[in-house]
Parts: C-alpha cells; structure tokens; sequence
C-alpha cells in the first residue's frame, strides 16, 4: 500500500476529506483530521480496496490525542468479489481485502480504533466520496502498468 500523495507528489497533498471529529469520551481532540488514502500498487492485482488514515491538521503535543488514527481499510466491491478474488487472484499481500470499512490486521480493536471506523463509515455513505476512491485506485494503477516505480 502507498500513499496516494507518494505516488502523485504533485498533487498538493491536502488529504481526500477533512472532518471535524465530533466530540467523544475517548480523548480525541474535536479538531479537524484529514484522511490521508493508500493503494495496493501491484499492476497485477487488482483488489479494488484503499486504506485509510487520519491525521490531526495542526500539531498535537503528545498526550493531547492521537497523532494519527489506525489504518482502516474500505472495500466497496461485494463480499463475494473479495471471496473470489482470494481464491483466484494473486497473493493478498499484508493488507485486507474485504466488502466495507474494516481495521488493519496489525491493529488492536480499542475504543478510539472503534470511533475512526465509525467515522470513516459514515463519510462512505456519500457516493462522492467513494467515486472518489476508486478513480484514484484507477489512477495508481495505470500508474503502476507503466512501469514506474512510484518514488521515481
Ligand atoms: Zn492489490
């Protein structure tokens, strides 16, 4: 998985959304994060997922929240596209290929884990935002079949 930004450094990295954490128990500052999206840039494989991130917009001091959510992931193809695809396609690598918005393997399920999901959840409820994803995914990949490395 790289960073969408990694790929097309010259597009300004402003993060794929920016929300307003709304207010919670779990001491997350209710300050605006920005989603930050990483795609699978092997040309062969084609796992139609982008994983997530959010990141606080302006500096936090430790202990003053997280200074990144855990790594999400969004599939928005069907369960049994994903079903398919791990019997037949290529190897799945270390990440997770699967239908909606689920936590990185490496990630523990905590309750602020919990409350990025729930978020990320419900920005996919706008169409927009999901179109959005896929055109990039469709994006790194033409990249990808060029043949360019992307730090090149
Ligand atoms: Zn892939």
């Amino acid at each position: 998985m790289t960073l969408f930004h990694e790929v097309f450094p010259e597009i300004p990295l402003e993060g794929v959304r920016v929300v307003r954490v709304p207010p919670n128990p779990w001491g997350v500052p209710t300050i605006d994060y920005a989603l930050l999206d990483a795609y699978c840039v092997d040309p062969g494989c084609d796992c139609r997922c982008v994983r997530v991130q959010f990141f606080p917009r302006e500096p936090l001091a430790a202990g003053d929240g997280p200074q990144s959510s855990a790594k999400l992931y969004f599939g928005w193809e069907r369960a049994l596209y994903y079903k398919e695809l791990a019997r037949h396609g290529t190897d799945g690598g270390d990440w997770k290929r699967e239908s909606g918005v689920s936590l990185d393997p490496s990630e523990t399920e905590t309750p602020i884990n919990r409350f990025f999901l729930k978020i990320l959840e419900e920005l996919i409820e706008d169409p927009e935002i999901v179109a959005l994803f896929r055109r990039r995914y469709l994006l790194v990949k033409e990249f990808a079949r060029e043949g360019k490395s992307p730090s090149s």
